[in-house]
């Protein structure tokens, strides 16, 4: 051998093994036949396939997830045929049956004329990564989910609130249905907390979440905490009277609980207040408007001397 021949086949012996040792599997298919003419040996290791079972695109594309298999195949294809450089996402499937998420990165190779010669490129086992990522969207639902749960009860907070009587709003008005709105509070909390301590005072509130928020049975009622001492109930398709029996079953359920409260004027027992307010919302209506008076019939109840409930229209 010449010099220069010693020299080439040297150098193509050191990128052979510095291709092979690399964790990125290397890979070149052949334009015109579409034929793998190199791939390499660390895809046995890799998905279990022996590395001479590789002949042509279509073992890559039958193993390959169903789900994955159409949208990758066609959009390579296409890069391919543009002679775009490209990469592809993928499950790619394993001896064993498994999936091996698979990050395929593509240069597209032409000869001297510029036509399309081969594909050559490095597939990466990104399965960690594609596990870290599902691990950030569950923590970011997690999230989502407790942004819109009161931290003490664990039931529905303000913001919920918010959302859900937006949209019941919208469809009470649509539909010309009624939709009604109890609001809770306790009574003479303050004293409750100045006699039992604040820790008693939360955990006297989780109870109360508890024992309210099945007072209302349909699917679409909805029940939050309002804030502080004071929870809410969203009744949709619900006219006054049925709004009237839902508060009666709230006042029912409590006053089973016999939550004691000693030093409350009202009795020897944890009461509640509460006022109700229904509509048909027209487009002239306004959620705040219509809050204010469920709020005045509350304060109505109070001034009457509390653990009652207010209908006012
Ligand atoms: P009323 O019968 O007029 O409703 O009297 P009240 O004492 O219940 O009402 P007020 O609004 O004067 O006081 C509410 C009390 O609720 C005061 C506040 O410390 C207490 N409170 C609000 N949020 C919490 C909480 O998360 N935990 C505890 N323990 N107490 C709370
Ligand atoms: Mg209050
Ligand atoms: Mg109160």
């Amino acid at each position: 051998m010449t010099d220069i021949a010693t020299e080439i086949a040297q150098d193509s012996a050191v990128y052979k093994t510095l291709l092979e040792s690399t964790k990125a599997i290397p890979w070149k298919i052949d334009w015109k036949t579409m034929a793998f003419t190199y791939i390499g040996p660390q895809i046995e290791h890799l998905l279990g396939w022996r590395q001479d079972s590789w002949l042509s695109v279509d073992d890559w594309a039958t193993r390959m997830h169903p789900e994955d298999r159409e949208w990758v195949v066609n959009f390579c294809v296409s890069q391919s045929q543009s002679g775009t450089d490209h990469e592809a996402d993928y499950r790619a499937l394993t001896a064993d049956g498994d999936y091996v998420w698979i990050r395929d990165v593509v240069h597209v190779a032409r000869d001297e004329n510029g036509e399309v010669e081969a594909l050559i490129g490095f597939m990466f086992d990104i399965s960690e990564r594609k596990k870290t990522e599902e691990k950030l969207k569950a923590l970011q639902r997690e999230l989502e989910e407790l942004s819109f749960k009161d931290g003490l009860t664990g039931v529905a907070n303000r913001r919920m609130f918010d959302s859900i009587l937006q949209l019941e709003w919208t469809n009470a008005r649509r539909n010309g249905q009624p939709l009604s709105v109890i609001l809770l509070d306790i009574d003479f909390f303050k004293q409750y907390n100045d006699h039992y301590g604040h820790i008693a005072g939360d955990d006297c509130l989780k109870r109360v979440a508890k024992v309210l928020s099945g007072a209302a049975a349909r699917a679409r009622d909805f029940f939050a905490r309002y804030g502080g001492e004071e929870f809410i109930l969203v009744l949709p398709e619900t006219d006054a009277k049925a709004a009237e029996r839902v508060a009666e079953r709230c006042r029912a359920l409590l006053f089973k609980e016999q939550i004691a409260h000693a030093n409350s004027p009202a009795g020897q027992i944890l009461t509640l207040s509460m006022g109700i307010g229904t509509l048909i919302p027209s487009q002239q209506d306004d959620p705040r408007v219509f809050l204010d008076a469920v709020d005045r019939n509350l304060y109505q109840a109070k001034q009457q001397g509390r653990n009652r409930i207010v209908n006012g229209n």
